[in-house]
């Protein structure tokens, strides 16, 4: 007989669990704002500018205002130790390359390009004052860049069920923001033995695309690899894989044959991590472990600061922001950046959150900064996407856009899309090359 979920909900401990997960407003106490401390910073002298979050978009932002407006005062505060990049990750976890590979760190640019770095969490901001609370005390800004990333909406699944919502986030992390997560997830794939690993693709928009395409790739690798009896089901809320649907289709067709099952059109509808049953429209599946990813919003912090946009009266979950140069609609002292921003036909992904904010966002505030239109000044960004669908040979595939800005229309187009499905170790080696320029760019 099944346990009463609740029941061994309880037995399993997880009730206990503090609360290191990022949920919707919904979900747990808010952090409570520290605005009784010191400033960390004197005053600033009228052209400080905060960047919060050391992520994709924040670490290229940093370095290029300092490099076209060396007078600009720059602080980047960011709550992690260390960076580990989300790009490559599958890879890694594929046994492709050593966890080194992924982790850099923020002393490094910040030493070179002359900007502030400041380790701490920010828990509040006051738009009026213009200032930003960290656990270390305030910052004052002249102009604010937010660059959070995303967060996790379990409340779309579970509700005000925020136990449940934990256990489902601790039993099965989804890796989507990076960090611990990964390393969970990798002891899962290399520990699983048999049954049915079911991998739960978020709704779109959400974070990179491709990624849970590729990582279901690499983890159908590992299983053939480890001669695992099972299988990988792929449960997509979509109707098809996009984009490069025919060359993730081809992968786990003639690569890992018996191995996976793809699942169109599986919208969840209710899950029991506890029983391990996910109930979808396309049918009910049980699970022997799991990789479920929830749907994804924009960072905490830029719901705190009310800068989410809205339609017919709901929130989208993303910032608000001018398509040209990624100011927010609701404050002109605040920009945004990386995947917290709502920008038709950008993807939310790492090379497209480092071009958007050195050719448009960086572009722009320098402009203003300047006392210069900072609408002529924006450049068009570009995107590129790999992913690895094979580690033995290493294969990929790849998608790239290129940009044209509509300064007429205010907002970036479409100006071309090359897509090559067929997979190659040339490739391959472009998806390695690829990640050592940015991250060269970034932190070197
Ligand atoms: C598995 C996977 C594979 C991917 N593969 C690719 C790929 O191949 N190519 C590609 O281009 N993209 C890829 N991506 C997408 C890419 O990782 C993201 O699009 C990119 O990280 C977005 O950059 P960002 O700066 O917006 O957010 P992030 O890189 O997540 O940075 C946000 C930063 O803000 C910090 N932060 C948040 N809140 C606070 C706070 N309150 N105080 C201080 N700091 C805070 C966070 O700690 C974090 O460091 C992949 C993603 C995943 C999950």
């Amino acid at each position: 007989m099944e346990l009463n979920r609740r029941e061994l909900f309880k037995l399993s401990g997880a009730g206990a669990l503090g609360t290191a997960f990022a949920f919707s407003p919904s979900f747990g106490a808010a952090e409570k704002p520290v605005k009784n401390v010191p400033k960390v910073l004197p005053d600033s002298k009228g052209n400080r500018v905060v960047i919060v979050g050391g992520g994709w978009a924040g670490v290229t932002a940093a370095k290029y205002i300092k490099k076209e407006h060396p007078k600009a005062e720059v602080v980047l505060i960011e709550k992690r130790k260390v960076f580990f990049s989300c790009p490559i990750s599958n890879t890694w976890l594929a046994d492709m390359v050593n966890l080194d590979f992924l982790l850099h760190d923020f002393q490094t640019p910040a030493a070179k390009y002359g900007y502030t770095f400041i380790n701490a969490t920010v828990v509040d901001i006051d738009r009026d004052k213009k200032r930003v609370y960290t656990n270390e005390g305030y910052v004052g800004y002249d102009y604010l860049i937010l660059a959070p990333g995303i967060r996790y909406n379990y409340g779309a699944w579970f509700g005000n069920d925020t136990d449940m919502a934990r256990y489902c986030a601790t039993h099965y992390p989804s890796a989507f923001i990076p960090g611990s997560e990964h390393i969970a997830l990798k002891r899962k794939i290399e520990n699983f033995e048999e049954g049915d690993f079911v991998l739960v693709v978020p709704p779109p928009p959400h974070r990179c695309p491709p990624a849970p395409y590729e990582r279901a790739a690499m983890i159908a690798y590992m299983m053939k690899q480890n001669g695992v009896k099972g299988r990988l089901i792929i449960l997509d809320p979509k109707d098809k894989i996009k984009p490069k649907g025919p060359g993730f289709m081809a992968a786990y067709e003639q690569l890992y044959l018996d191995m996976v099952d793809y699942v169109p059109n599986a919208k969840v509808k209710e899950i029991d991590p506890v029983n391990k049953v996910i109930k979808t429209t396309a049918g009910d599946f049980k699970f022997a472990d799991a990789n479920i990813n929830p749907p994804h919003q924009a960072g905490d912090l830029v719901w705190k600061a009310g800068l989410i946009g809205k339609k017919d009266g709901k929130p989208t979950g993303w910032a608000a922001v001018d398509p040209l140069t990624l100011q927010s609609k609701a404050d002109p002292n605040i920009f945004l950046a990386g995947d917290v921003v709502a920008v038709k036909g950008f993807p939310k992904s790492g090379h497209m959150a480092n071009s958007h904010s050195k050719n448009m966002l960086v572009k722009a505030l320098v402009a203003l900064m300047k006392g210069q239109d900072p609408k002529e000044a924006v450049k068009a960004p570009d995107n590129t996407c790999y992913s690895m669908v094979n580690a033995e040979p290493q294969e990929a595939i790849v998608v790239s856009v290129k940009y044209d800005l509509d300064k007429k229309a205010g907002a970036p187009k479409k100006a071309g899309v090359k897509v090559i499905n067929e997979r190659s170790g040339a490739l391959a080696k472009s998806t390695f090359e690829w990640a050592k320029s940015f991250y060269r760019d970034m932190f070197s």
